[in-house]
């Protein structure tokens, strides 16, 4: 993945603007992207995490562009995506919009949206019209927004740059992540901005290289449980994901997981006592 400089605010097009928190890492790459859209009336897409120097670059970016902002959405509310609204909002007076937290693991509970945003929901403008659509998947309130004026989706964890993304359950579910995949795939889209990594041309290309990987992986699963036999997940994720760097393997099992509770909703393989099998009913 590319680096993306910290604080910077980059012009990404007429209505679009760019600045990456100083947050990078294993799960975040270069850092979270928050973005900022319209002209004098700006929305601004995942706050991102609480760090001052962020929220003051956010706050210088739209004084220096002598715009005002009126709102914080949140694709989700992992902590690296929404804990920066509350001080946003007290800075601005903007409105927040996004899903609920869930009670799930890594989620950021002190979101408090002053509006519950669901599929559908849109924000109409002079300058810009963003509509949400709902993708879970990663996360299970994650929301993507499309800018109708450039075709423009914000994907925020749905689709990263340069990286597969975590699904993680019980909040992960990979059959939802598949199908937000194929909605998308009905959207009259452009471009792909990611909260991890720069904007991503040919937006259909890379949906359906997403789809396919992940049907890859999930036949690598199958012939991997067939051939090693009755393992738990240690075992399977070792053998499975023989191709990822195996410091990356912690952070694998919970795709495989994931992979996992598919195939058993699909009835090709089972779980007893943490041991997972293929399913007789396969053969
Ligand atoms: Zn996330």
């Amino acid at each position: 993945m590319s680096t993306l400089e910290h604080g910077k605010t980059i012009v990404l097009s007429p209505l679009v603007r760019r600045i990456t928190a100083p947050n990078p890492g294993i799960m975040t790459g270069p850092g979270t992207n928050t973005y900022l859209v319209g002209g004098d009336q700006w929305a601004v897409i995942d706050p991102g995490p609480n760090l001052e120097s962020h929220v003051a670059a956010i706050l210088e970016a739209a004084a220096a562009a002598h715009a005002s902002i009126r709102w914080i959405l949140c694709t989700h509310t992992h902590l690296d995506h929404s804990p920066a609204a509350g001080a946003l909002r007290d800075a601005t007076g903007a409105l927040v919009l996004g899903m609920p937290p869930l009670a799930a693991q890594g989620q950021d509970p002190g979101f408090a949206p002053d509006q519950a945003w669901q599929e559908g929901d849109y924000l109409r403008e002079a300058d810009f019209t963003l509509r949400t659509v709902h993708t879970p998947g990663h996360a299970g309130n994650h929301l993507c927004f499309h800018l109708e004026q450039e075709q423009l989706l914000f994907t925020g964890d749905h689709i990263m740059e340069g990286s597969t993304v975590v699904i993680a359950p019980p909040d992960g579910d990979m059959q939802a992540y598949l199908s937000s995949l194929r909605r998308l795939q009905t959207l009259p889209i452009r471009r792909l901005a990611p909260a991890h990594g720069n904007l991503m041309e040919q937006p259909q290309d890379i949906i359906e290289g997403l789809i396919q990987h992940r049907l890859l992986r999930e036949q690598k699963v199958l012939s991997g449980l067939a051939q090693a036999g009755p393992c738990d997940l240690a075992a399977l994720t070792a053998q499975v994901y023989d191709d990822v760097p195996s410091f990356l393997h912690p952070v694998a099992r919970h795709s495989l997981l994931a992979h996992l509770l598919k195939l058993d909703a699909d009835g090709l393989v089972r779980q007893q006592n943490g041991v997972w099998s293929t399913s007789p009913q396969r053969h």
